[in-house]
């Protein structure tokens, strides 16, 4: 069985089609989902869907990319993360790539989200695009990993270099491969991907962006993650049943999920 660690089922083209999306899980034996919350005036619809459905699990959290939404406060986090279904604090981080120009406001709210994720003891799923240093910088000012008291996390659909994959497992964070991965061109993630420990491993579809080969440029649902486990699977030379256990149990691990 696979988990997908990080998608957006709650968005309209998913949603619409949510029992094909619910069905296709279970035929490509896809056990769990994690539904990653983006704004706080989406969220009772990411939660609605975590407690409709016993196998989907949400967080809660303000993406980096949303210039024009309510600010979330620590508290406001910390109690809306007191539901058992919300596993994480997230998507937080920095993003440079979108948008440009003075982004305090980005790394403030990245602030919030790792302190609420102190408090919470929830952990933090973290975006980070063109902003590796800044991200890496905030993390470790702010405690987020276990060893300096937090509550740590993952570092979402992974596209850095070697070096920032070593500096966030040093601080205890875990990896994750979306369907990028997967691509002909991204022949240099790929030996990022064969050198993460398996044990620090997650795996994710990002849906509905990103879909993997076979399936590149289609729309993206979580039981296509199963494809992101077979590329690895091969590219480690390692079975993939393997990689389908190793990475659920991370999960579990990591959200503090009962086996
Ligand atoms: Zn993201
Ligand atoms: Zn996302």
């Amino acid at each position: 069985m696979f988990i997908d660690s990080h998608c957006h089922i709650d968005f309209p083209e998913l949603a619409e089609r949510m029992p094909a999306v619910l069905a296709k899980m279970a035929e490509n034996r896809v056990s769990h989902a994690l539904c990653v919350s983006v704004d706080l005036p989406d969220f009772p619809r990411v939660l609605a869907l975590a407690e409709q459905h016993p196998h989907i699990y949400a967080s809660v959290g303000v993406h980096p990319d949303y210039e024009d939404t309510p600010e979330p406060s620590v508290e406001q986090l910390v109690e809306l993360a007191r539901h058992p279904k919300i596993l994480a604090i997230g998507e937080t981080g920095l993003d440079y790539y979108r948008l440009q120009g003075d982004l305090e406001w980005q790394r403030e709210r990245f602030r919030t989200h790792i302190k609420a994720s102190r408090i919470a003891r929830k952990p933090l799923i973290i975006h980070t695009r063109s902003a590796s240093e800044d991200t890496l910088r905030i993390m470790a000012e702010e405690g987020a990993g276990p060893a300096a008291g937090g509550a740590g996390g993952v570092m979402h659909c992974f596209t850095e270099s070697q070096a920032v994959a070593d500096a966030a497992l040093d601080m205890g964070f875990y990896i994750s491969f979306s369907g990028i991965v997967t691509f002909k061109s991204a022949k240099e993630l790929q030996e990022v991907c064969k050198r993460v420990p398996l044990e620090r491993m997650l795996i994710e579809t990002d849906s509905p962006y990103l879909a993997p080969v076979p399936y590149r440029g289609k729309m993206n649902e979580p039981g296509y993650v199963c494809h992101v486990a077979e590329f690895i699977a091969t590219l480690r030379d390692v079975p993939l049943p393997q990689i389908a256990e190793t990475t659920s149990n991370n999960f579990r691990r990591l959200f503090n999920v009962l086996q």
